[in-house]
């Protein structure tokens, strides 16, 4: 690989963001597209993401991702934004134009419609209601993508309502807020249904929902991907139902921000996710 002084310099900013995957799976494609570019890791302290974003303008470097705990500040310190980074309430990627300014855009909507088309290949997503179990910033962006690749309906399920009303109203009536006690009503009914939620995360039990309520079509998809298959995603395949595993949504959002940062595609002959799979301890 070669980083010479006229590289393209492309990262990642979370805090912490040591386990992130992102600088493995970018600089690999870098590499096999040839390109005199890098992906580096940026964990600034908290209180210093906007300085650290004004110190990019301008050419510091070409975009960065953002991650946890920096979404929304991130979409509040750039200076233009697309439709899905301002529903979503958020932005994954940030790209530093040579005039100084910011955009904002999310990828990981786009991510999680990429995810199902590999995984669930032909689910017709304006067929059914989808359920979204959680209310936060995944959740959001996930309800703006869906609204926008044509979901006829969303139920928000969260375990503080009022999270799930706040995200619901934001998008009208198409997106209603309901509580855990609604899903036996809601779940014979739902076309795709997704843990949002951080339940599952290390190996824990996943949200209470009784999959089986589905209808045998319905796809199941879990946001979280350590471990790979959820104990959710487990529940879900028992009952017979398609799944939708977390590391195809993350892998699936690299790929326009490669694009975007890069300004060329991401080489499809890396088996992106076989490397993700050894880093994960899945392979
Ligand atoms: P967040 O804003 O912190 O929201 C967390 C959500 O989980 C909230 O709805 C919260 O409910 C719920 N929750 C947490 N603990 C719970 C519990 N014990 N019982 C019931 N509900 C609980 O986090 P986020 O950014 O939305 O991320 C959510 C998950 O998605 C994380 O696991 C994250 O890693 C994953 N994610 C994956 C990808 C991907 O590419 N695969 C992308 C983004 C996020 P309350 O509102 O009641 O607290």
């Amino acid at each position: 690989m070669t980083i010479s002084g006229a590289a393209i310099v492309g990262g990642v900013c979370g805090q912490p963001i040591k386990h992130s995957l992102s600088p493995i799976l970018h600089n690999a494609w870098i590499e096999a597209a040839g390109l005199d570019a890098a992906y580096v890791p940026f964990a600034p302290a908290e209180d210093r993401f906007e300085a650290f974003v004004d110190g990019l303008r301008g050419g510091a470097a070409r975009g960065i991702n953002v991650t946890i705990p920096f979404k929304e500040r991130a979409l509040a310190v750039a200076d233009t934004a697309s439709d899905l980074a301002r529903m979503a309430g958020a932005a994954n990627l940030l790209i530093l134009n040579a005039d100084g300014s910011v955009h904002a855009d999310n990828t990981d909507g786009p991510g999680l419609i990429a995810a199902i088309a590999v995984q669930a290949p032909g689910f017709d997503m304006a067929a059914a209601p989808v359920v979204i179990l959680g209310a936060g910033g995944a959740a959001r962006g996930a309800a703006a993508a869906l609204l926008l690749a044509g979901a006829p309906s969303i139920a928000i399920v969260n375990r503080t309502l009022a999270r799930a009303r706040d995200l619901a109203e934001a998008f009208g009536p198409k997106v209603i807020a309901a509580e855990e006690s609604a899903l036996p009503d809601l779940l014979p009914r739902a076309g795709l249904v997704i843990n949002a939620t951080s339940l599952g995360l290390g190996g824990g039990e996943g949200p209470a929902a009784d999959l089986a309520l589905t209808p045998n079509t319905a796809v199941i998809m879990d946001m979280v991907y350590k471990p790979l298959r959820t104990e959710f995603l487990r529940r879900a395949e028992a009952a017979g139902r398609r799944t939708v595993d977390g590391l195809e949504m993350l892998l699936r959002q690299a790929v326009p921000t490669f694009e975007a940062i890069y300004g060329v595609a991401a080489p499809a002959e890396v088996d992106v996710r076989a490397i993700a799979l050894t880093l994960l301890g899945e392979a």
